[in-house]
């Protein structure tokens, strides 16, 4: 690991918080981070360095997945620097910059400066600009940029955002952050799909008969009203995570397993996906929104009586899809994606549902057939379950299904955000989202933004507490399947 800056833009904010100080101190604890290093926080507010140190301590305290030691903790304080930045004023980098190669020289460390962007994204090119006019971009070693999301709204603005971008940052420099891809199982698909010749053998069209990716909240709008009003599921959820997960389900196995044989892999998927128009989106394409219900016991605001939400909004808190990926590989085998708020459960999953040759020889006792499912568990639980049939001799022989499961119970495991960082400051972007895919995903999605936005997409309500509304189940039911 190379000895480093990280200068956090950003660093008094609720994903700092939350989530980068903490992901570093464990990177700390685990001497993942070079011996020497330097770490400067900016943020809008004037802090003295002390108050923001006694900031910091309280994230890690509060945030850290590590118990506290004391020692440890007083040491990684002491990298820390921070220093008050409008980031909008060109002339106030010159001071971040002096602070930047100052802590370089007494901690004799080599130019290497790695930016985090975790400010609002009106700020992400105005920054990037900045540090490359001010000189922080200028660095004898390296330098890379780690940008939050939203990247863009729609396909124009991602375009412009990357063309600001690339004006200060090569591609290669660009580390587009999509937490998901930090999630263990999620970094674990290539290797189900891949290190098990078994699975690997099955993996397409001959086998497969369709694939399920789910991702449910029990939670509503929260306290993000103004956010999400504008962003909506389809933003917030489909064109990133969802997208995302698709790819790598999808994907063939690269000739090499490289961030790039990856990347390119990822990249084919999105150019085979059938693009959506005027009459395929009313068909494929379902847009729901949360009503008054129950969960849990407990009853529930409907999404317009939500404090901060219009009356009048038809935001998508709900989007249930169909994809094809029109390519040799999974011809005819439709991809089901659904994710929504103040759903039954919160649960992400994939589930690969297999072919029946048999066409159900085998059936349950309400004659409903046994399809073999694989089901690959992303959060809250961490697995891997295969759906086998099997005789159950203690019920008079009926086939049954079993799972044969495993499920990682290993506690303290990383989080998405320490894998992440940790990967980009060895320069791996493997799990990081490449322009051209993130390109190619609004490409998809802009014609589901446009009916949205012209109204002319049906918008389904479905009560708070079901798994959506029925029309996203006649979506499947047209195919002869259903949701598991
Ligand atoms: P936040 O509003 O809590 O913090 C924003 C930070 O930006 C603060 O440190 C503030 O001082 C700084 N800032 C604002 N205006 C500034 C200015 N003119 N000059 C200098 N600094 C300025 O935001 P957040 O929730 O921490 O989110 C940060 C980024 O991360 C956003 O892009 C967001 O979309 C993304 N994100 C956040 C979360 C989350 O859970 N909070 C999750 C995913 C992505």
């Amino acid at each position: 690991m190379d000895s480093m800056t990280f200068v956090l833009f950003g660093a008094t904010g609720d994903l700092a918080k939350r989530k980068i100080f903490p992901a570093l101190y464990n990177l700390f604890l685990d001497e993942k981070l070079a011996p020497n290093f330097s770490i400067v926080g900016s943020g809008r507010s004037p802090m003295e360095q002390e108050e923001f140190s006694e900031y910091v301590e309280q994230s890690l305290k509060t945030f850290s997945r590590r118990e506290d030691n004391d020692s440890r903790m007083k040491e990684f304080l002491s990298f820390i620097r921070y220093m008050a930045v409008d980031v909008t004023q060109k002339d106030e980098y010159a001071q971040l910059l002096d602070l930047v190669t100052s802590r370089e020289k007494e901690l004799n460390l080599p130019e290497n400066r790695l930016f985090y962007l975790s400010v609002a994204p009106q700020f992400f090119d105005v920054i990037a600009s900045n540090i490359q006019q001010s000189g922080l971009g200028s660095t004898k070693g390296w330098k890379r940029l780690i940008i939050e999301k939203p990247f863009g709204h729609d396909l124009p603005s991602a375009r412009e955002l990357n063309a600001k971008l690339s004006k200060s940052f090569e591609e290669e420099e660009i580390y587009r952050i999509d937490h998901y891809l930090g999630k263990p199982m999620v970094q674990n698909l290539e290797a189900i799909e891949f290190a098990n010749p078994i699975l690997q053998a099955l993996w397409n069209k001959r086998h497969i008969a369709n694939v399920q990716i789910t991702a449910s909240e029990i939670v509503g709008v929260e306290e993000r009203a103004g956010y999400y009003d504008n962003s909506g599921a389809i933003r917030d959820m489909i064109q990133n995570h969802m997208l995302q997960m698709m790819m790598l389900t999808a994907m063939h196995i690269p000739e090499k397993v490289s961030a790039n044989g990856i990347r390119e892999e990822k990249k084919k998927v999105m150019e085979a996906l059938r693009p959506l128009n005027p009459e395929n989106i009313n068909t494929d394409v379902i847009r729901g929104q949360y009503s008054s219900g129950e969960i849990k016991g407990e009853k529930v605001i409907g999404y317009i009586d939500e404090p901060g939400i219009e009356r009048t909004s038809k935001n998508d808190t709900f989007i249930a899809a169909r994809l094809w990926v029109d390519n040799e590989m999974w011809e005819g085998v439709p991809f089901y994606l659904r994710t929504g708020k103040r759903m039954t459960e919160k649960s992400t999953r994939i589930v690969i549902e297999f072919k029946d040759p048999l066409r159900g020889v085998y059936k349950d006792e309400a004659g409903n057939a046994l399809p073999n499912l694989l089901t690959i568990e992303i959060n809250p639980n961490a697995g891997v379950s295969l759906q086998l049939n099997s005789k159950n001799l203690l019920n008079e022989g009926k086939v049954e299904p079993i799972n044969v499961m495993f499920y990682s119970n290993e506690e303290n495991v990383p989080e998405a955000y320490e894998l992440l960082i940790h990967d980009a400051l060895l320069g791996d972007p493997t799990f990081f989202a490449h322009w051209n895919e993130v390109e190619l995903a609004w490409k998809w999605v802009q014609p589901i933004l446009d009916a949205f936005e012209a109204d002319t997409a049906p918008l389904h309500h479905y009560k708070a507490g079901s798994m959506g509304p029925e029309a996203s189940d006649k979506l499947l039911a047209e195919n002869g399947f259903k949701w598991w």
